[in-house]
């Protein structure tokens, strides 16, 4: 594809906006988070609007992310000026606006603030409410008042994301059965849901805990899959199921690799054929130095993200939105015979995908697309 028709794709239509603040620290946690200080908030959100101002949003954004870290931990003042920067941004019809939250900051007001400004999507971490991890997680939760809070939650938002985390040393199937029974009580129409992963300069890393054996976690994975099918939960991407018509449209951007802007400590974004990723250095953040690295996309790398992300969702990558997007066909681009051979892949219809039976290994599946020969 000519250049100039890559360029006209440039627009986007996402914001994800990162608030890297917490006022607990997890032991698993390897995000690019920071203690909450009050005074250094309000420096972090001069900084926000500053950096957003260098960019020109367009109008009709179908998408706003603000995640984290946790943006509930800012006080009412500091919401109400996160949010003095999103209340300008021109949203389309069928916007989706998601906040995250974490369960201890969940009262009326804060879910009052957050429907004044257009948040009509909320992502609540509660990962397990087996009190048997809370210490090694360094986080809790008090099921009678959790219940309590969802249901206040539910006065005020249909469409709510709950993330589950399993694959905790030592827990049982059993285990994560209780906790997927509780959240499927809840009735909630989206889980965003991922097996522990010990990442180094965590606690967990430096206390050298082990993760459980590939062959338990993997087993976990198709509990959970097959729990939730059978709850009619739709299993639409490897690690997320939902409701019919609960999708996260935010998420998709990334998976669809569409462009997004991405503001804030550590954030990246993907826009002018560019994806960058900003500092994770609150100092040189606060300096106005956002940008640390940039990764000018050729149409060869592209493809190879469309693949690497595409296949993420179960179903798959669109064979022709593929050739509508780089006017070349897919299996042409990339030689996938072999792998739709040994079962790794399913050429079907329109779509190639991932069959169910693989998705435990989709990173060894995935990798395949990474390394071509740039033009
Ligand atoms: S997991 Fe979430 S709440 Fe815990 S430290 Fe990380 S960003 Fe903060």
């Amino acid at each position: 594809m000519k250049r100039d028709a890559v360029n006209r794709m440039n627009n986007y239509s996402s914001i994800y906006i990162h608030i890297p603040f917490c006022h607990n620290i997890c032991s698993y946690c390897d995000f690019c988070k920071m203690f909450y200080n009050e005074e250094l908030v309000d420096k972090y959100l001069d900084s926000l609007e500053d950096e957003i101002s260098n960019y020109e949003i367009p109008d009709n954004i179908k998408t706003i992310y603000i995640g984290g870290g946790t943006p509930s931990s800012l006080n009412n003042n500091q919401l109400e000026r996160l949010f003095s920067i999103t209340d300008n941004i021109n949203l389309s019809n069928n916007y989706e606006f998601t906040f995250e939250i974490n369960p201890e900051d969940i009262n009326e007001e804060l879910l009052i603030i957050l429907k004044n400004h257009r948040v009509n999507r909320i992502s609540i971490g509660i990962e397990t409410i087996n009190s048997k991890f809370y210490k090694l997680l360094n986080r809790s939760n008090d099921i009678t008042s959790l219940k309590n809070k969802i249901d206040l939650c539910k006065k005020y938002f249909t469409n709510i994301n709950i993330d589950l985390m399993y694959a905790f040393p030592n827990e049982t199937i059993e285990d994560l059965e209780k906790d997927l029974e509780f959240f499927i009580s809840l009735d909630i129409p989206h889980m965003s849901i991922y097996s522990l992963i010990i990442e180094e300069n965590t606690v967990l890393y430096n206390n050298k805990t082990k993760n459980i054996s590939e062959e338990i976690d993997s087993e976990m994975y198709y509990f959970i899959i097959n729990y939730l099918k059978e709850r009619n939960y739709i299993h639409y991407e490897i690690s997320n199921f939902c409701k019919e018509g609960y999708q996260s449209i935010h998420n998709s951007t990334y998976w669809n690799n569409d462009k997004y802007l991405g503001i804030g400590l550590g954030a990246s974004g993907y826009i002018d054929n560019f994806r960058y990723s900003n500092t994770r250095s609150i100092n040189k953040y606060l300096d106005g130095n956002y940008i640390l690295d940039k990764e000018y996309i050729t149409k060869n790398s592209s493809m190879e993200y469309e693949m690497i992300l595409g296949l993420r969702k179960i179903e798959g990558v669109n064979k022709k939105s593929f050739f509508d997007k780089y006017h070349i066909q897919l299996e042409d681009k990339f030689d996938i015979m072999e792998m739709v051979n040994n079962k790794f892949l399913v050429n079907k219809g329109d779509y190639i995908y991932i069959p169910e039976d693989k998705l435990y290994i989709s990173n060894s599946i995935l990798v395949n697309f990474i390394g071509e020969d740039d033009e």
